[in-house]
């Protein structure tokens, strides 16, 4: 089973990622978790210049997130599965059609060609959409820099509206798949928020 975690800046994915990854074992699963960009080492070194480079082209943005899919799902996703490891991938292809195609407006059928080729077809079993305010989110996000004492990446530092297209995007991605896609009240506590995550994982794995 692949299962994404999707959402905006600070919706707690990878807290509800890492939640889950536990639950998960103690049942007596064989889990492994990932994340994108970032999920390989050629990916690492991708995250590193996403993140950091400034003037980024869109394009050049673009490529370089699905250089890091391509690599990802050869090397790590593909093969986990193989092997019966139940993945939990924190963002996927439905960030990419969020940010880049409603983010920053790039064409769908661009970001869909490409994202055929990245991912050698490979869609998730189910997708979590973690749904929270756009600004609370950001809140959040930037609080947790201040506290590790980061400036916030590239994308923290967007303006407003660019965050609120994006969570628009995935709202809208949530009614095109609305199989695959559920979407989970991330506004609540973090316990709250894990039990959402366990009624919808159970009934993908009683599946
Ligand atoms: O969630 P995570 O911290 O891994 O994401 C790193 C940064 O990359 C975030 O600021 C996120 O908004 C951004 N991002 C993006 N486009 C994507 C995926 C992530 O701008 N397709
Ligand atoms: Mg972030």
């Amino acid at each position: 089973q692949f299962i994404t975690f999707e959402g905006v800046e600070g919706a707690g994915k990878t807290t509800q990622l890492n939640l889950c990854a536990d639950w998960l074992r103690s049942l007596g699963h064989r889990v492994r978790i990932t994340r994108e960009p970032g999920g390989t080492e050629l990916g690492q070194g991708i995250r590193q210049l996403f993140l950091g480079s400034t003037g980024l082209d869109d394009r050049a943005e673009l490529m370089l997130l699905m250089a890091d899919r391509a690599q990802h799902v050869q090397e790590f996703i593909k093969p986990s599965l193989g092997e019966g490891f139940v993945v939990l991938c924190d963002r996927y292809s439905d960030s990419t059609f969020a940010y880049q195609g409603y983010g920053r407006g790039m064409d769908w059928q661009l970001i869909s060609s490409l994202n055929q080729i990245a991912t050698a077809g490979l869609e998730p079993d189910l997708t979590l959409w973690l749904d929270l305010d756009v600004d609370l989110g950001l809140t959040r996000a930037r609080q947790q820099s201040q506290q590790q004492a980061m400036s916030g990446d590239r994308i923290e530092q967007e303006k407003i509206e660019f965050h609120r297209q994006v969570g628009r995007g995935f709202r809208n991605l949530s009614k095109q798949y609305p199989q695959r896609i559920k979407r989970i009240n991330a506004t609540t506590d973090i316990v709250a928020v894990h039990a959402q995550i366990r009624r919808v994982v159970t009934a993908c794995l009683d599946q």
